[in-house]
Parts: C-alpha cells; structure tokens; sequence
C-alpha cells in the first residue's frame, strides 16, 4: 500500500528518523580503548529517565521478559515466597515465569481492567509476620487491558506494614511516557524494554536496581548466567560489557535519552496525557466502554476499547490492517475478540493519532459498529484544541 503504515499496536512504536539515523552505524570493537567513553555516556541520563540517582541500570541484549528473568534470576532463590497481583496478560505472564522459576507465588487476583490492589497487597504483607514474602511484584501499566496502577501506593501499603520485601515494578509500557519515580517510589527493581517508550526497536532489556538489591544478590539462588547483575557491573565499571554489545541498539538508545530529555521528561509524560485524554473522548463518543474499571487507572499509553458483543474485535483489527494499513493491538488470551486496543505511546503526535482514530472509526464502520462517522475524531479534535477537557472517566465496561 502507498504511504506509510500506520503503527498503533502498544508496542513496538514508531522509530523516530533520528533515532534509525543514530543506529546506523558500522560494527566497531567494542573492546577498544575508546569503546568505554561511548558505553559510560549511556548510563547517567538512563538512570534520570528512571527518575533515580541511587539506583544502578542494567542494559542487556534481551526484552522485557528478558529483563524479568534478570530481576528474579539476581534476587531470589528457588521456594522464595513473593507476592503478585494478577490482572492482565502480562501480570499472568510474568507470574507464570516466577512459578517456572520454583518460586511460591501468592498471588492476587483481580478482575482484569482493574490495577493493583493496595488494601489487599497491605492485608496479605500484614498477614506475612515472620517476613517470608521476598518481593512484591507490581506491572506499572498493564499492557493487556489499559490499566496504570498506582505504585506510590503499593509502597505506602509496604511501608505501612513496615515489610521488608523487595518492590519489583515493570515498567514496560510506562518508562519514558508515563511518570515513573524510581527513587521516590522506593521502587527495588524496576525492568523496561527498548520498543515501547524509548521508540526504539525491540532488543535491550534494561533493568535498574536500587543499593537493597547488592544485598539480595548475595544469598540469591537461582542460576544466572547471561544475565548475571555481577559480571554486568564488573565490565560496566571498566566501561565494557561483559559479552558483544548490540552496538547499534546502543547507539539508538543514547539518542533515544537525549531525545526525551531535549524535550523535557514533564513535557513528554503531559503529552501522552494529552494524547490519552482525546483518545478517552474519542470512545466515549463512539458510544463504546474502555476495559480499565475505573478513572484512577486509565493508561495514558494504552486504550483497550470493548467492541459490542455481536462483533468480533478481531474482524476490525484485521479490516483496519487489510484496508487501511493501520495496525491495532489485539485483545490478548481471555480479553481476545472482546477488545481492540490503540497505542498511544512513543513518538507520536496528535495530527498521527488523528488519523489512526479516522481508521477505527471506518474499520468499526466496516464490521457492523454504528458510530457516526468523524464522532470520534471531532470530539479528539475538541480535546486537543483546547476546547473541551477530557472527561476524567471514560464510560466503563459493564
Ligand atoms: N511487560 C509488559 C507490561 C509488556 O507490555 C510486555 C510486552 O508487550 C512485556 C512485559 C514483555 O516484553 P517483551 O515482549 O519485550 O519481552
């Protein structure tokens, strides 16, 4: 098809021109003398995109699943107890990698389009008192269903039972578009991966991990090689890595930092806002329901739209991919058929997300949902031009 496609799945997201220009490079030997001076300029304004000066940051060849698997191989040994809320694709995912992993799991379950439980996570650390819960294991924003939980308060619900369980957090779909305070959050371990926020392709998986987690490592258990946190920090302190780097990944991430940072992490995280709250108007005009339960929760990254039961979601994802070139994200395992979900994330402006609301709107259209043509777009139009605030909620599934 002419023209360019149009990428609104949750990730990966757009790669911006000077980030594609900045990994074009050759292969240079990434055990010269002068490789350390490259490698150690990374480092700093990574560790500010985590909104941290105490904490370390990890850069491995992998993806946020490889960055779980460096966050728990690090930390815990096998039969550790942790704890975890459950309530979307990636929560189960990460769960089902903890129980591979030996680990005991006590996990919380809650209706998926709802966020982390905060009452429940305290109940169950109050009920720990001999502290055998090692972790507690939060997704930052829930991918699946659209849902940013609230990790100020998961802290708060630790602190308050005064627990001394580790606080992992993945921030996957959230670093880099929405505020995330690592430090302040007193956030342990905090993973991402390079294609969501970072705009970049998919390929590193970054870990940061706070001065608790030196401890943790010295009587962890579990088996880790590749993706060992102590061999990564004795070549990062020499500047090198402690096997080949993917030099280009490297490139684009340093361009990636420097260009979130040129424009200003408040402004980036107000323009997801932004773009969020006229993507929120949009379905409420469509007369449709968001997945997320409630206005607290509502991703500025991820809208997960609920079709009408008569229709299948799948047939507008595959319409809006067939006729117009755009691409949604999927409902995933129990939410398949029921939700399509637009990405709002990355490098992304209002006049692109214009024209991926246009595609739902005719793909919809297409496949048996009444809406109004230009509803949509008219009431995104109205947000982003200052004409009307986004409604805080949007209408929510029954
Ligand atoms: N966690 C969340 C919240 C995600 O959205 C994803 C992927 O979309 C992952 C983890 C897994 O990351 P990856 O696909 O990079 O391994």
């Amino acid at each position: 098809m002419a023209g360019r496609n149009f990428l609104f799945v949750p990730g990966p997201t757009n790669v911006p021109d000077r980030i594609l220009r900045a990994m074009m490079v050759a292969m240079q030997d990434h055990r010269s003398p002068a490789f350390p001076e490259f490698a150690r300029s990374i480092f700093p304004p990574l560790k500010r995109l985590f909104q941290s000066s105490r904490g370390e940051a990890f850069i491995f060849p992998a993806t946020g699943t490889g960055a779980w698997e460096a966050a728990l191989a690090n930390t815990l040994s096998p039969g550790d107890r942790v704890l975890a809320p459950r309530f979307g694709q990636f929560s189960h995912l990460w769960i089902d990698m903890m129980q591979r992993f030996g680990l005991d799991v006590e996990v919380i379950d809650v209706e998926w389009g709802a966020g982390a439980p905060e009452e429940r996570i305290a109940a169950a650390l109050a009920a720990d008192r001999d502290h055998r819960v090692k972790g507690v294991m939060v997704v930052h924003n829930e991918t699946a269903t659209g849902v940013t939980s609230d990790i100020a308060a998961v802290r708060r619900a630790m602190d308050d039972a005064r627990h001394p369980a580790l606080l992992y957090v993945d921030a996957v779909s959230s670093l880099g578009s929405i505020d995330f305070r690592f430090d302040e959050w007193g956030v342990d371990l905090a993973i991402t991966g390079s294609q969501k926020g970072l705009m970049m392709p998919a390929g590193l998986g970054i870990v940061c991990a706070s001065p608790r987690v030196l401890e943790a490592e010295r009587t962890a258990r579990l088996p880790r090689v590749f993706f060992s946190f102590a061999d990564m920090r004795r070549s990062n302190a020499e500047g090198y890595f402690p096997y080949t780097p993917a030099l280009p990944l490297l490139h684009g991430l340093r361009e990636s930092l420097s260009m979130l940072f040129e424009e200003g992490l408040p402004e980036v995280f107000a323009r997801h806002a932004r773009l969020a709250g006229g993507v929120r108007e949009a379905v409420k005009a469509w007369g449709l329901a968001s997945c997320c339960r409630a206005a607290r929760w509502q991703s500025n990254t991820v809208t997960a739209v609920v079709v009408p039961p008569h229709v299948n979601a799948q047939s507008v994802i595959e319409t809006a991919f067939r006729r117009y070139d755009l691409a949604l994200g999927a409902g995933l395992s129990r939410l398949a058929g029921k939700v399509f979900r637009i990405g709002h994330l990355g490098d992304l402006n209002e006049l692109m997300l214009l024209g991926a609301l246009g595609g739902v709107e005719m793909a919809m259209h297409d496949c048996g949902i009444e809406v109004a043509a230009g509803s949509g777009v008219a009431a995104a139009q109205a947000v982003w031009r200052g004409e009307r605030t986004a409604a805080e909620a949007v209408p929510l599934a029954a």
